[in-house]
């Protein structure tokens, strides 16, 4: 019986599609055909396999907000007739745009998959392969007749993590990401493990897919280390129409105590700027109140980013603010999990 499942590759660009320029030594992209044709094996795969491209395929260190809407439209255009979406993309902003894809695609009922390579697809010990293919393979999971993920995750390297709980943390492994505050979703052996408890299993009953395209980027990140200044303090805090900035402090979310620290701040906050504490840890969660250097900060009102990524906060950030979610609710909304990336 001829399998019915489809499944939508979108290429996004990123060292997976990426030939040499002989020229300059240097990588650059290549177009979707040349991709498939370097995996005889995509053909092997029990599911029916189409592809749409950027028109011209980015780094990913090109990404913007602009470029997340193109990926969104493009998954709400084909979403009725696949059952599931690899996106293949650039390793260096792949946790951000799995981010922010998670919020702007609401009530989201099949996988949506980020996928790309260390190494690029025509190279003899290319990571692609196998990325791209078990990628392909987690998205044509069913069970009772409905894909076994509703969620946007990202796959590399044996494991598949929910996208807006990772970061890049090599770029030079192949083990390129990790997610130190959520487990995998999906380990690759001689099996497909999936963990079924850690899958998002909420079902939206008759509520269909919103995709949300508007990103505000009226935010920045400021991550704090000892010797930090007022000037550099004030100049973040002076940009001018800001409206969210993620603080990236120590530890359980801990910063200095100096007034010239907490007082523009305070100030700031009351101006209505939305300042959101995600600590710079790659792993665990703030906790604010814990020790003195954190109280100041939670008598301010400052948003408690527990456990989530900069690339999830920032993302969050734009797409609240791009959603016009009204100031008075911004923190108490930020401060819920919309799509499983924060306690
Ligand atoms: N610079 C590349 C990119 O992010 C690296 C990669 O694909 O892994 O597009």
């Amino acid at each position: 019986m001829k399998n019915t499942t489809n499944i939508l590759l979108i290429y996004t660009g990123g060292t997976i599609g990426m030939v040499k320029d002989y020229k300059t030594g240097a990588l650059k992209a290549f177009n979707f055909d040349e991709l498939v044709k370097n995996i005889p094996e995509l053909k092997q795969l029990d599911c029916n396999l189409r592809g749409v491209s950027f028109d011209e395929p980015i780094d990913s260190s090109n990404m913007n907000p602009g470029y997340w809407a193109q990926i969104a439209s493009i998954i709400e255009e084909h979403y009725e007739e696949n059952d599931g979406f690899v996106v293949l993309h650039g390793s260096d902003t792949m946790s951000y745009s799995a981010s922010a894809l998670s919020f702007m695609l609401e009530n989201l009922e099949k996988p949506v998959i980020f996928t790309g390579s260390q190494l690029p697809i025509g190279d003899l010990r290319t990571d692609a392969k196998e990325n791209l293919i078990t990628s392909i393979e987690i998205a044509s999971l069913r069970k009772k007749g409905r894909p076994v993920l509703r969620e946007v995750g990202l796959y590399f390297e044996y494991k598949l993590y929910r996208g807006n709980r990772t970061t890049k943390i090599n770029a030079e492994h192949f083990e390129a990401f990790n997610s130190l505050n959520y487990p995998p979703l999906v380990e690759s052996g001689v099996h497909l493990k999936v963990h079924d408890n850690y899958l998002i299993k909420k079902v939206t009953k008759n509520k269909s897919l919103q995709v949300h395209k508007k990103m505000d980027d009226r935010v920045a990140i400021l991550k704090i280390f000892p010797g930090i200044n007022q000037n550099v303090l004030q100049s973040v805090l002076n940009i001018p129409d800001l409206k969210a900035l993620i603080l990236e402090t120590y530890g359980a979310g801990n910063a200095p105590m100096d007034e010239w620290f907490l007082n523009p701040i305070k100030k700031a906050v009351e101006n209505g700027l939305h300042i959101i504490n995600v600590t710079q840890c790659s792993g665990g969660s703030v906790f604010m109140g814990h020790y003195q250097t954190s109280e100041k900060l939670r008598e301010m009102q400052l948003v408690n980013g527990k456990d989530i990524t900069t690339e999830a906060a920032i993302t969050k950030a734009m797409y609240l603010l791009g959603t016009g979610v009204p100031d008075k609710l911004f923190k108490t909304i930020f401060e819920t999990p919309l799509r499983g990336e924060m306690v």
